[in-house]
């Protein structure tokens, strides 16, 4: 059993990660976005499971980690699912990371982070907190069981004022439903005046599972989604993009959004050179002291 494996196992084409490991201590998520893409690759992907004897073999791998990378926790499923708060197993898992000092970048969608802010607020670790829009009823459509945009925000206002390096992940953007300027100034705008290190964004892109969750949630995009997906968008390594111009055209809008409050800014697996941060990732920040 080996749980700590190198990140982007399938060397995506479009990611630009600097290298680094990943590990995802359950198996499964409950939030149930509608766009996620796990569905295609993870059996019974809405049912969590604790990974077994996770802590003592992730304790091992540590021990035999031929290099000191950044891990990324977790990137197909949520560290904070609700039988962590009785497990304890990603509370584990971070003591573990700073016992043994290894970098930490920790994505979640979870306001049960704050929890953890005391292990974090000492050890080298990034928080990327994921926000897709500040409307509450919609992100009930588009993230039905992940805690609400208002609480997602109050826990990184709490990871700021701890002095936790904290980024967003402002993803998936998807045409029609999330990307209007206002919803883009409104996210940007608020985040701005929390105070955090950076955005990443990204546009959504279509595998044929997602597309049919997402068009049965948002009906009325559903033709204007299928324009953009499968008659005009173009196809990486089996996954479907929105056209490059429009891509760049919602991207460019968070960028310029972001830098007219000095935000750096990143995008995620586009292909695009809209970078203003030094890392996708934002793991540069891992090195930079307060
Ligand atoms: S939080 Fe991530 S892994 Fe979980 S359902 Fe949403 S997109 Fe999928």
């Amino acid at each position: 059993m080996r749980y700590l494996h190198l990140f982007d196992p399938w060397k995506f084409p479009l990611c630009t990660c600097p290298e680094k490991y990943s590990i995802d201590p359950y198996t499964g998520c409950e939030h149930r976005c509608i766009y996620c893409y796990i569905t295609s690759y993870i059996r019974d992907p809405w049912r969590v499971r604790p990974k077994k004897d996770f802590l003592k073999y992730f304790e091992r791998d540590l021990k035999n980690a031929e290099r000191k990378l950044p891990i990324s926790m977790s990137n197909s499923s949520d560290p904070y699912p609700r039988m962590e708060k009785e497990l304890c197993i990603t509370r584990g898992a971070i003591s573990l990371m700073k016992r043994y000092n290894f970098p930490l970048l920790l994505l979640t969608k979870s306001d049960m982070v704050i929890r953890d802010m005391d292990l974090l607020e000492n050890m080298q670790a990034v928080v990327a907190v994921t926000i897709t829009t500040l409307d509450d009823a919609l992100a009930k459509k588009l993230e039905p069981f992940a805690p609400s945009p208002s609480k997602r925000l109050r826990a990184i206002e709490l990871l700021v004022a701890r002095g936790i390096k904290t980024v967003v992940r402002f993803d998936p953007i998807i045409p029609t439903i999330n990307d209007s300027e206002e919803n883009i100034r409104e996210v940007v705008d608020t985040l701005a005046s929390i105070g955090i290190e950076q955005i990443i964004s990204s546009t959504y892109k279509a595998k044929r599972d997602n597309f049919t969750r997402v068009i049965g949630v948002f009906k009325k995009n559903a033709e204007k989604l299928r324009e953009i997906y499968y008659k005009n968008g173009e196809i990486v390594r089996g996954i479907r993009y929105a056209p490059r111009e429009l891509r760049m055209r919602i991207l460019k809008k968070v960028r310029d959004e972001a830098s007219k409050h000095g935000i750096p800014f990143s995008v995620c697996r586009e292909g695009l050179s809209l970078n203003t941060a030094p890392t996708c990732d934002a793991s540069h920040l891992l090195w930079r002291n307060i």
